[in-house]
């Protein structure tokens, strides 16, 4: 390890276009002022990259490395940049703010108005090598592998939904639609915050790890009674809080989250939803005074506050790190996940030699 620059070469995955992912063979990228060069330990798959890869995801800039829930170790650093220690186990931060706008200025970064996002509009870590700004490298704590440090991207972004945008509290009643990834990083979020929490998804594995991961009841939408079993779970009442966290082309949920949600509820829709008119039952709103909340990445600080989640027990991700492929396969780890195959919740992606010590 060395300061600077790493000379060599590195392979890479580029979406070149919508259904076009190729393996490349590039030199390593440059650490500029400010920036520094992680080695890729643990690449985690999300549901966005999927969606990327199909055309179906605005947030991109194309030709890219996805590749934006990651951690490594700091291999080599830019000018300005020596604070950092050469070797630090970390996990990165993938969105970079600028800093001056209104949002920024008012302490919800997430909603800046000239975001860059490394994995998406910036080069990601399907690569060997990513080249980071210093200040989105977040020390991983020792007890946490680069495995559970990958996807603290995922758990922070379901930690700003469940405290900050759906404020749920000790003692409520929460339904989340989506066992998936995200889905059950808010259960383990909710659960956390000592809520009641109801799951629901169309896929029986994922329903068991909700139930491994501390859900109170783990219902699927597909079977005969489904409504009838979750208004038995609030005695009629209805949900404090319902989380939708399945996004995608389909129609049903948010009309399904403002049938379940109790009088002046709140619905949190953290999914990303593609294709256009997903439609919201505008009258059941204003009957029931029924609150509607979007919910997007995270604030400064919290994949720190995430890391002592873990890092302290009181959250544990195992149940949905499910499958690990090397860098080259990438695209066969992204079918695996859409095709819901072999038990797939979260695949991480493993660059050659790679594996934790
Ligand atoms: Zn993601
Ligand atoms: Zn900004």
């Amino acid at each position: 390890m060395t300061p600077g620059n790493l000379p060599g070469r590195m392979a890479a995955v580029v979406l070149e276009a919508p259904n076009r992912i190729v393996n490349e063979d590039r030199l390593l990228p440059e650490a500029g002022p400010g920036e520094v060069i992680v080695k890729v330990r643990a690449c985690a798959l999300c549901g966005t990259d999927i969606h990327a890869w199909r055309g179906l995801f605005a947030g991109v800039r194309l030709p890219v490395v996805l590749g934006h829930e990651f951690a490594g170790e700091v291999v080599a650093l830019g000018e300005g940049t020596e604070g950092v220690p050469l070797g630090l186990r970390c996990c990165v931060e993938n969105l970079i703010t600028c800093g001056e706008c209104e949002f920024c200025g008012t302490s919800r970064p997430n909603l800046c108005t000239s975001l860059e996002s490394i994995g998406n509009t910036l080069d990601g870590a399907y690569a060997e090598y990513v080249s980071v700004p210093a200040e989105c490298v977040v020390p991983l704590p020792g007890k946490v592998s680069y495995d559970v440090g990958s996807v603290m991207q995922t758990l922070a972004t379901a930690y700003h939904a469940v405290r900050d945008v759906g404020g749920v509290r000790r003692g409520e009643r929460v339904a989340i639609q989506g066992a998936g990834p995200i889905g059950l990083c808010a259960l383990a979020v909710a659960k956390a915050e000592g809520a009641y929490v109801a799951i629901s998804d169309t896929v029986g594995y994922r329903l068991q790890a909700a139930e491994k991961m501390g859900a109170d009841a783990a219902v699927n939408p597909a079977e005969a009674g489904f409504p009838e079993r979750l208004g038995q779970l609030t005695g009629g009442a209805g949900f404090d809080k319902v989380i939708e966290a399945v996004g995608g082309a389909q129609e049903a949920t948010l009309p399904e989250a403002c049938r379940i949600v109790k009088r002046n509820g709140t619905v949190v829709v953290m999914g990303v939803f593609a294709g256009e008119g997903t439609p919201i039952p505008a009258e059941e709103v204003r009957r029931l005074e029924i609150v509607i909340k979007g919910a997007r990445g995270r604030y400064a600080g919290q994949f720190a506050e995430c890391l002592e989640l873990v890092a302290s027990g009181k959250i544990d991700l195992a149940p949905m790190l499910t499958h690990r492929v090397p860098l080259s396969r990438a695209v066969e780890g992204l079918e695996m996940m859409e095709e819901k195959q072999d038990g797939a919740i979260k695949v991480i992606l493993e660059p050659a030699g790679s594996s934790e010590d």
